[in-house]
Formats: C-alpha cells, sequence, structure tokens
C-alpha cells in the first residue's frame, strides 16, 4: 500500500479513533486523545493483556500502585541518574535530536547539514511538586516505567497473597517521558500507557523463565493478529543493555516509518531493584523459601509491553483495501480492519433496513437483544450499503439487518465483516449464532 501509515493515521482521525489533543487550540505535539472506538480499542487490548497475563495463570496477581511515588524511588533505582538521553543540537537549523537515532553517518533530520553541538544527557522524567511550596525539598516525578511498583511493594504483595516462588506481579497504567522526539502518530509519546509484569524466579532458573516468557508474549501477540511475517525478535547487544539488565530481547514489529520498531521489552533484571531497595530503603526485600529453609532475593524477568503501539500496531496490520462487488453488479473501493473479534471496538451493528415506524419495535428487541452481551452500534443513516462500509472501516465483525421481511419470519440477516457473506436466521437465535463466533 502506497502509505500505509497515512492511511490508518486518517482513518483514525476521521472516525475518532485516536487524534491530536487539545485540538482546538492547534494541538499539543505528542500528546493524543482516543475517542470512543479508540477507547474501545485499548480496554480490549488491555482486556486481552490481562486475562492471559492474570486471570488465566494461578502464579500472577495484580497492582494498582500510583504514578506519583517518594523520589526515593528513583534514587535507588538509578534513574534520577542515568535514565537520560543523549541530546544534540543541529548547529544550522537548531533542531534538536537524539545522537543514537541519527543516521550513520549523522546528518540533520531536518537540514540535513552535519555539524552538531557535543551531545548532552538529557534527562527524561518529568518533575514537578508536590504540595504548594515549589523547593528541591518538594520535588517530585511522574513515573517513566509502572515496574518500580512492583519492586517497592514486593514484600507486602508476596504476604497478602501467599504466593511463592516463582511468581509475578502485573501492572498497566501510566507512564511518562520527556521525550526528545516524539512522533510517527501514537508510537512515541510523552504521556503513554505500559502493561508490565514483574515476574520473580529463583536465582539460577532466570534463563529459562526468561526464554518462557518470550515464548508467551510473542505467542500473545500473533495470537491477536499480527502476522508473523510482521514481527521478530532483537536481542540486545552488550552495549545497548540498560543499567539494570543482564539480557534484554525486544519485541519489533515491522512499523512503516521504520525498517523495525519496538513493541515490547523483555528483560532479565536480576536481583537489581530489590537489593537496590533493600539498601535505600533498610528493609528486608528478601524471600523465604520454606522448602530450601533459604533466604534469597528473587531475580526479575519482566516483559514490558506498550498499549498505545499495540494499538497502532494491531491497526495497522488489520488495515485493508480491496475492490468489492456493489448491489449494481459494479466494484467499489471497500475499507476495512481485519481486526481479532476480541479486539474489534464494536462487535455488532444493528441496522434497520428503512427508518419506517413499522420496524421500530422489531428493531429496538434486536438491539435490546445484543447490547447487553457485546458493544454495539446502532445505526439508521444513509443506504444499506454506506453502513455496511461504515461498520467495515472501524473492523465491526457483525452487522444484524432486520427488514420488513422480519416482521412476518421473526428472521434477520448477519453479515461477516471479511468474507461479506450473509446469513439470514432467527431472532431467537441471534445471541447464540452470535456468541459462537466472537
Ligand atoms: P524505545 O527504545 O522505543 O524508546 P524503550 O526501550 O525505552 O523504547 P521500554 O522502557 O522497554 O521502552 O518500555 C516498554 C514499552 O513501553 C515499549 O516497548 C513501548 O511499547 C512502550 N513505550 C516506551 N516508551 C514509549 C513512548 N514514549 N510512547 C509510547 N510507548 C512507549
Amino acid at each position: 500500500m502506497a502509505d500505509l501509515m497515512e492511511a490508518v493515521t486518517s482513518l483514525a482521525k476521521r472516525r475518532g479513533i485516536a487524534f491530536q489533543s487539545s485540538e482546538i487550540y492547534g494541538g499539543l505535539r505528542s500528546s493524543w486523545d482516543y475517542g470512543p472506538l479508540g477507547t474501545e480499542i485499548k480496554r480490549n487490548v488491555r482486556e486481552q493483556w490481562w486475562r492471559s497475563t492474570v486471570q488465566l495463570r494461578d502464579d500472577v496477581v495484580g497492582l494498582d500502585a500510583s504514578v506519583i511515588m517518594s523520589p526515593k524511588v528513583w534514587e535507588a533505582s538509578g534513574h534520577l541518574e542515568v535514565f537520560t538521553d543523549p541530546l544534540v543540537e543541529c548547529l544550522n537549523c537548531h533542531q534538536r535530536s537524539r545522537a543514537d537515532e541519527l543516521p550513520v553517518p549523522a546528518a540533520c533530520p531536518n537540514c540535513g547539514q552535519t555539524a552538531f553541538t557535543q551531545p548532552r544527557n538529557f534527562h527524561l522524567m518529568f518533575k514537578t511538586n508536590m504540595g504548594p511550596i515549589e523547593d528541591a525539598e518538594n520535588t517530585v516525578y511522574l513515573r517513566p516505567e509502572t515496574a518500580q511498583g512492583m519492586f517497592v511493594d514486593f514484600a507486602t504483595i508476596q504476604q497478602v497473597s501467599r504466593k511463592k516462588v516463582p511468581f509475578g506481579i502485573a501492572q498497566i497504567g501510566r507512564s511518562f517521558r520527556n521525550e526528545i522526539t516524539p512522533g510517527n502518530f501514537i508510537f512515541r509519546q510523552r504521556e503513554f500507557e505500559q502493561m508490565e509484569l514483574e515476574f520473580f524466579v529463583e536465582p539460577g532458573t532466570d534463563e529459562g523463565w526468561h526464554d518462557f516468557w518470550i515464548d508467551e508474549r510473542m505467542r500473545w501477540w500473533t495470537d491477536l493478529g499480527l502476522s508473523e511475517e510482521h514481527v521478530r525478535i532483537r536481542e540486545h547487544d552488550a552495549d545497548e543493555l540498560s543499567h539494570y539488565s543482564k539480557r534484554t530481547v525486544d519485541i519489533e514489529y515491522r512499523f512503516p516509518f521504520t525498517d523495525w520498531g519496538e513493541l515490547e521489552g523483555i528483560a532479565n533484571r536480576t536481583d537489581f531493584d530489590l537489593k537496590a531497595h533493600q539498601t535505600a530503603s533498610g528493609e528486608d526485600l528478601t524471600y523465604f523459601d520454606q522448602e530450601k529453609n533459604e533466604r534469597y532475593h528473587p531475580y526479575v524477568i519482566e516483559p514490558a509491553a506498550g498499549v498505545d503501539r499495540a494499538v497502532l500496531a494491531f491497526l495497522l496490520d488489520a488495515y485493508r483495501e480491496e475492490e468489492a462487488p456493489t448491489a449494481k453488479g459494479g466494484t467499489e473501493k471497500r475499507t476495512y480492519l481485519a481486526l481479532d473479534r476480541r479486539l474489534a471496538p464494536t462487535k455488532v451493528a444493528v441496522l434497520p433496513l428503512s427508518r419506517n415506524e413499522r420496524l421500530a419495535p422489531e428493531v429496538r428487541r434486536v438491539f435490546d437483544l445484543v447490547k447487553s452481551e457485546w458493544m454495539c452500534d446502532f445505526d439508521d443513516a444513509g443506504s444499506i450499503g454506506r453502513r455496511y462500509r461504515r461498520q467495515d472501516e472501524v473492523g465491526t465483525p457483525f452487522c444484524v439487518t432486520v427488514d420488513f421481511d422480519s416482521l412476518d419470519d421473526a428472521q434477520v440477516t448477519v453479515r461477516e465483516r471479511d468474507s461479506m457473506g450473509q446469513d439470514r436466521l432467527p431472532i431467537d437465535g441471534l445471541v447464540d449464532y452470535l456468541t459462537e463466533r466472537l
């Protein structure tokens, strides 16, 4: 497709999936708002992650920690010292870039000149004040990752959940990074959402568990519809590893604006964080293994994915344009999102064939039946063909049409999105029919 990114971004804007934040004021760079359909897609992504990571496992529990934590957390974790990116400024046009993202040989992405300032370490954490006084004493930070909540609360959660190692703590929430070069729609923002699991294991078993989680997470992405040729695993080079990591693997997606871009990082964080917080806080953050009668700091395997990048990858992978037959025997361009049904924002659309009042009670009855089961839409505006196209474009798997025959035979027509195949079936059997397929 000529420009897939352009097509998806403009569809997202046109249908209100995601668009610039504060648009009436000219927008705020790198901030995006998710409209009604985008909100549903995001909810579905989170729901699928939670289901596979927490609900279907008996060894992972959830957490919802604060965005603003004690500043001591960031001192102990090393973020205050090293959570920086190398910033350079073009000597010609003054555009700022990340030195590690410049092309080789380095040339300004804006003007093409090759002279830059020396790189300086630019700190990525957002700083603010807690309470009315703006001084160093009251400086706090917006978290740049959700992970520290799991480390700081490790002992409490282990006790209250009575889990034995190996076990994990999962969290979904907002993180904030003052990125030097945000962009590519929702790919790189300064405020975004993460889905992170900290899985605590006995030292010595960490490498096996790391491989286990790499496989699990790859399966999650492809099971939800990313095609296998568009995802890959990339091993971090030694000089690229974060300060806490023994080994990191990225799951990357073939985003159209770059060769490959990170969807998720899966790191072996060792016992770095628990030890660092124990030293800084003076609290005991070891685990007591009753069977072996020994105490140790567990190692941690961390799969960390982004909700927004997930939404973008799923949209890009699902986007289809094709020539479809029209009722009049010709063809026309059809755009549809072949989203996995679990991710589709609206599962069923109810479309009365006409606005005639005679149809209204039956239409109401059908809509009431389905809306208690799934997110549904009701649309009676325009020709039926146009209404199908509107639903296709946002990935609605099923459209249910109520027509005048429905009044006599108590049946409706169900149309499936990808095949455009239609089935006629009794209204009484509609919920069962859809349940089987959703
Ligand atoms: P990158 O190299 O792209 O800056 P990262 O390696 O810093 O990413 P991690 O710290 O591993 O990212 O964060 C885990 C996940 O959180 C990423 O895989 C990504 O999906 C998401 N993420 C990180 N930064 C952003 C951002 N600025 N905007 C949107 N999502 C992000």
